[in-house]
């Protein structure tokens, strides 16, 4: 096996969190710092994601007139985390927040102007912006790459090398060889789990069926390989879910972003049995758990005069794209009655559904779910079903770490040498997530590993 002596800080994983934390530790000194990357390009789920990013106090809300805080940020996450996060590290998440910015845009990440500002999901402030094109990766790639940092792709990390109970390296694979890297630090960034349906079923078994919209290195390797180092887990069983089509091919149709409309307009959800479950205003977290308690799939009812196109359909019109995913028969399907629909749903009880929820709607009151809002009926053909399934996008639990990102053993105590950053980690978001505050995350605890990494030796 080949030794390369001259690694200080190794940092596994190439997504966002990676990238900050490579950038941060040449920035603070280290005298080399390689990054290792699975895939053959950098990435992960940082990627493919939203681009959408949060923080409470900056200067961009400043422009606008937004009056906001980290503190009232640190409220509402803990809200949307249902009050179980870990309040040291949420607080120094949201407390870092508005630095994180002023640095990720000192690194070259383009940020909207003040009119970019919008209130995401379970914020109460206009606090979030889209990164501006080309958004995370390629910007920090190119700021990593000026400062020297060495970049290894196809070069998955297998486990870790341990001496006398500290973290002295990684070994990885490079075309096909096995290599023993040494290093001062190493820092884990390697991503959730989500796409490891093990350990789903591992952690969370009602979620093993779930879809994942992760990208295909997320298999949660960093929380294997810490383990194996003695390090602690926590809230494992933590999932950001979202509704989506019942089958992949539903690319044709964007059901999540068409789903919130409907159901707005008087579209209702029911089990497979057809009978409703939840109050389809309610809160999507909350929804989908109640979804699951009556089987792996569930359907959204409607009928033509809810069927509009919604602001967030891409290319293709709402109605080419509802037609196509008729077609398809899995995805959703279309009827003269709700009698015929029920039969093609294999769920009789609809009809019946559907007569109650009509008849509430005239009296004003919803006599099921105790709905207030959009209570419309479902009166005009065609009707429609979209089947819907929960899919991963984030999984919230993983390595333990302190908030100054150095992974604990399950005493509490730091494990030497071992630093971790990003949706590696567990702890900061609790049971759910709020919009943008996962890439504040990947560059706030990004830019504390990178740090610590070389500030502890
Ligand atoms: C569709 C989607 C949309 C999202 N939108 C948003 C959004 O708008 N705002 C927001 O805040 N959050 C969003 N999220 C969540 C957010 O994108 C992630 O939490 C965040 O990008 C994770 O960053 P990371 O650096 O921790 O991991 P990643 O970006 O996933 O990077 C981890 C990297 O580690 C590599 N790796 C894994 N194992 C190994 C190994 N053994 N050796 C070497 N490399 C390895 C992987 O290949 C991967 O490249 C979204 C997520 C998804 C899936």
């Amino acid at each position: 096996m080949a030794k390369n002596e001259n690694v200080k800080v190794i940092v596994v994983g190439g997504g966002g969190a990676g990238l900050c934390a490579s950038i941060a530790a040449v920035e603070a000194g280290a005298a080399g710092v390689t990054l290792m990357e699975k895939m053959p390009k950098l990435g992960g789920d940082t990627i493919i994601s939203g681009m959408v990013i949060s923080a409470g106090g900056t200067h961009l809300q400043e422009q606008a007139g937004v009056q906001d805080t980290p503190h009232q940020y640190l409220i509402d996450l803990l809200a949307g985390g249902r009050y179980t996060s870990d309040l040291m590290l949420a607080a120094t998440l949201v407390q870092s927040g508005p630095a994180a910015w002023e640095w990720l845009t000192k690194h070259d990440c383009q940020f909207p102007g003040p009119e970019g500002l919008h209130v995401q999901h379970d914020h109460t402030l206009a606090r979030s912006v889209k990164f501006a094109p080309p958004g995370m990766i390629s910007p920090l790639k190119q700021a990593a790459e000026a400062r020297g940092v060495n970049i290894m792709l196809s070069s998955p990390v297998q486990s870790l090398v341990l001496e006398d109970g500290r973290v002295a390296g990684v070994i990885g694979e490079k075309d096909g060889q096995t290599t023993e890297y040494l290093a001062d630090s190493v820092i884990l960034a390697t991503g959730g789990f989500g796409r490891n349906k093990d350990m789903v079923n591992q952690y969370n078994p009602k979620f093993a069926e779930a879809a994942s919209w992760n990208s295909l290195g997320i298999t949660g390797d960093g929380i294997t390989l810490a383990q194996a180092a003695g390090a602690d887990v926590v809230q494992m069983e933590a999932l950001r879910i979202i509704q989506t089509g019942a089958d992949v091919r539903v690319k044709v149709l964007h059901p999540t972003y068409l789903m919130g409309q409907i159901r707005a307009l008087g579209g209702i959800l029911v089990n497979p049995d057809g009978k409703r479950f939840y109050d389809e205003m309610g809160r999507s977290y909350e929804m989908i758990h109640a979804a699951m308690a009556h089987g792996p799939f569930y359907f959204l009812i409607f009928d033509a005069k809810m069927a509009t196109p919604s602001q967030w359909l891409p290319e293709k019109t709402f109605e080419e794209q509802l037609n196509a995913a008729v077609k398809d028969g899995m995805v959703a399907m279309q009827a003269d009655t709700v009698k015929e629909l029920a039969d093609q749903m294999g769920a009789p009880a609809l009809v019946e559904t559907v007569q109650r929820w009509n008849a509430d709607t005239a009296e004003g009151e919803d006599t099921v779910c105790r709905r207030i809002e959009g209570l419309n009926p479902i009166t005009e053909p065609p009707f429609y079903a979209i089947r819907y399934k929960p899919a991963i996008v984030q999984t919230l639990g993983g390595v333990r770490i302190d908030t100054r990102a150095r992974v604990l053993d399950q005493s509490g105590r730091p494990i030497p040498g071992l630093y971790a950053a990003g949706q590696v980690t567990g702890g900061i978001h609790g049971a759910d997530y709020i919009g943008g505050s996962a890439l504040l995350e990947c560059a706030v605890y990004g830019i504390i590993a990178g740090q610590q990494a070389v500030i502890d030796v």
